[in-house]
C-alpha cells in the first residue's frame, strides 16, 4: 500500500477520534469507550462489513472480539482465511446504546468513512454481515433494485460499478444469528465456500 494510502487511513482514524457529528460521541465518552475503526489488512481482497459495535468491541476498540467474533472466527477457518488477511469494519464506528437499530443521522455520520475506508483498501469482495448491513450496501452502491430477504439472497453474489471498480458484494446472515438459531451455522458454513474463489 503507498504511504500516501495509509496516511489517508490514519487521517480517517483520527477524524473518527475527534468526530462528534452524532450523539454517539457522548455516549462513547460517558462510558469510556472506544470507537471501532476497522481491523485486519489494509490491502484485503475481502473486506467485511457489520452493523455497529456492540459492549466487548467498544470497550477494547476491536471489531468481532465478542460471541459472534467467535464464530466468525470459525468461518472464517472453515475456508482457512485468517483475519490478517481480511479488513473487518462496520458501519458505524460507535455503540448504539443497548445495541439498538442505527439511527439515520448516525448512518449519514458515519457513511463517509466508511466509503472512504473501502475506496482506500480497494477490497475485490465485501462481504455483509447481516441483514441491516446487506440492506444498507445494497441500497448505497446501486443494487437498491436487487434487494430482497435476506433468506433469499444470501451468499449470492452481486456486482456494484458504483465503486472504484467493479466490486463484489455478497449478504451474510450475521454471525450472531448463530447464538439463537443454531441451524444458520450450517447455512452460513455452506455461505462461506464461495470465499475460497477470492482469498
Ligand atoms: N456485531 C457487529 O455487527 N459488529 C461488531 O463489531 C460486533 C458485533
Amino acid at each position: 500500500m503507498s504511504i500516501e494510502a495509509e496516511a489517508e487511513l490514519k487521517k480517517i482514524k483520527n477524524e473518527i477520534l475527534n468526530c462528534k457529528k452524532c450523539p454517539l460521541f457522548e455516549e462513547r465518552v460517558n462510558n469510556k469507550y472506544y470507537p471501532v475503526i476497522g481491523a485486519g489488512n489494509h490491502e484485503a481482497s475481502i473486506v467485511f462489513i457489520g452493523e455497529a459495535p456492540g459492549l466487548n468491541e467498544a470497550k477494547t476498540g476491536k471489531p468481532f472480539c465478542g460471541m459472534a467474533g467467535k464464530i466468525l472466527d470459525e468461518l472464517l477457518q472453515s475456508v482457512d482465511i485468517k483475519r490478517e488477511d481480511i479488513y473487518i469494519t462496520n458501519i458505524l464506528k460507535d455503540r448504539p446504546p443497548g445495541n439498538r437499530d442505527p439511527r439515520p443521522e448516525e448512518i449519514s455520520a458515519c457513511l463517509p468513512y466508511l466509503k472512504r475506508q473501502i475506496k482506500i483498501i480497494k477490497p475485490k469482495v465485501i462481504c455483509s454481515l447481516g441483514r441491516y448491513a446487506m440492506n444498507f450496501l445494497m441500497e448505497n452502491f446501486e443494487l437498491a433494485d436487487q434487494i430482497d430477504q435476506i433468506s433469499n439472497i444470501h451468499g449470492k453474489v452481486f456486482t456494484t460499478n458504483d465503486l472504484f471498480q467493479n466490486v463484489i458484494i455478497i449478504p451474510f446472515y450475521h454471525p450472531a444469528a448463530v447464538i439463537y438459531n443454531r441451524s444458520l451455522k450450517n447455512t452460513l458454513l455452506q455461505d462461506f465456500k464461495i470465499l475460497e474463489k477470492f482469498k
